[in-house]
């Protein structure tokens, strides 16, 4: 199938190849016609499935129809949990609307409001946006919702797992009633389905499960090794196996910042983001990652979310992650949309559990391997599958 099945405008389908996509994912393919149709959605669909496009692409269709803009208004809200993933969704809604005559723009806190502010006295097309500074920004009446027509909730589920469900409240409260509702979530929990319930009305329910996503091949394997070998672990793989990149993920900021120094008394390279370092040190790092100047990238979970970095062939959980979601959310950084990727898990004995927890959720076990000088002294036992933690962190 091909995207011009989708009754999509040519400026669109324009952008689109552009791109280099040559066929729509399977969200795509389901998303597209319902969104265009005007129904509300709920979605469960992860990142690297193409779910970005699915929505924006038939929300740039609607829009293209002249249309005065007014003052301080906004036609539709995005809304996402982190500033990585803003800023990723509003570069997308750029590259397949520079066809258009249509505006956006990206709204996060941390940074000075001033600008932001002068953006929106002409009015915005699409504001791709977090909580907290939208929030600020309606107390304030520097933005109106009462022209809106459409409003995403993108990784839903994370945002109710970042705590962002009284700023969603209040921010769906002001909403005009009389609008489009598209929820998109890795996974539909309970809490999820509530939000759902809330937001919309009668929607249709989609769902991609990974095995359909534009991800094909992804080379996953553990390494056991003892807690206090893993930074030495890591150096030797990058010697020896002379790694050209890397994205590594790790729990907390403190020990990111230690890992960026013990690489570096062996001659390795490394930077380090977390939520304790500045908007601009962020950015800048992660912009020299995606040049490549930047070999290797430690980054904490909530820093990480919503990277997309173009060819990225190898993740390390140098922590596993507690949420076997969050696994499946790290995996799919690599083997983006065709290309293939590796992603390798550091594994000691106190992971156990939750190593269970994510074995059972992807429904196998992952092909293990132990590297020769690191041998573990704590063993790893091997998976009960099925195995549903009761005290989830
Ligand atoms: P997402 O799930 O929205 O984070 O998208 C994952 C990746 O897939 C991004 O790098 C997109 O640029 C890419 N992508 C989206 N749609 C397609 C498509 N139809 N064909 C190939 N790649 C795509």
């Amino acid at each position: 199938m091909s995207f011009s099945k989708l009754k999509l405008s040519d400026p669109i389908l324009k952008a689109v190849a552009e791109a280099g996509y040559t066929a729509p994912t399977a969200i795509q393919k389901q998303a597209i016609p319902i969104i265009l149709s005007g129904r509300d959605l709920v979605a469960a669909a992860q990142t690297g499935t193409g779910k970005t496009a699915s929505f924006v692409l038939p929300i740039l269709e609607k829009f293209n129809v002249e249309r005065k803009l007014r003052g301080k208004r906004i036609r539709a809200l995005i809304l996402t949990p982190t500033r990585e993933l803003a800023i990723q969704v509003e570069a997308n809604v750029a590259k397949y609307s520079k066809y258009l005559n249509l505006s956006s723009m990206v709204m996060y806190g941390g940074v000075d409001s001033g600008p932001q502010r002068q953006r929106l006295i002409y009015g915005v097309d699409i504001l791709v946006a977090t909580p907290g500074r939208l929030i600020d920004m309606m107390y304030q009446r520097v933005l109106h919702f009462d022209e809106l027509e459409i409003l995403v909730l993108d990784e839903a589920d994370k945002m109710l797992d970042m705590g962002f469900i009284n700023d969603i409240e209040k921010i769906i409260d002001r909403l005009p009633s009389q609008r489009q509702s598209l929820l998109f979530s890795a996974t539909l929990t309970e809490e999820v389905r509530f939000l759902a319930d809330t937001v919309n009305e009668d929607a249709v329910e989609i769902s991609v499960p990974p095995s359909s996503a534009t991800t094909p091949k992804i080379n996953q394997w553990l390494i056991t090794v003892d807690k206090d070998k893993k930074s030495a672990l890591l150096s030797h793989l990058i010697k020896q196996q002379q790694w050209d990149r890397a994205l590594i993920f790790i729990d907390k900021k403190h020990a990111a910042a230690k890992l960026v120094s013990q690489l570096e008394k062996r001659g390795i390279i490394a930077e380090a983001i977390h939520g304790g370092r500045s908007q601009a040190v962020r950015e800048r790092i992660l912009a020299d990652f995606k040049s490549g100047e930047l070999k290797f990238l430690v980054a904490t979970g909530i820093a990480s979310r919503g990277i997309d970095i173009e060819n990225m062939t190898r993740v390390v959980n140098y922590d596993l992650p507690y949420d076997s979601d969050d696994y499946i959310h790290r995996i799919g950084r690599t083997g983006r949309a065709g290309a293939s990727g590796e992603a390798i898990s550091f594994v000691s004995n106190d992971n156990f559990k939750n190593l269970c927890a994510i074995e059972s959720r992807l429904g196998h076990i992952i092909t293990r391997k132990e590297i020769e000088g690191f041998e573990v002294k704590k063993v790893v036992p091997v998976s009960i599958l099925n195995f549903v933690p009761k005290h989830k962190r």
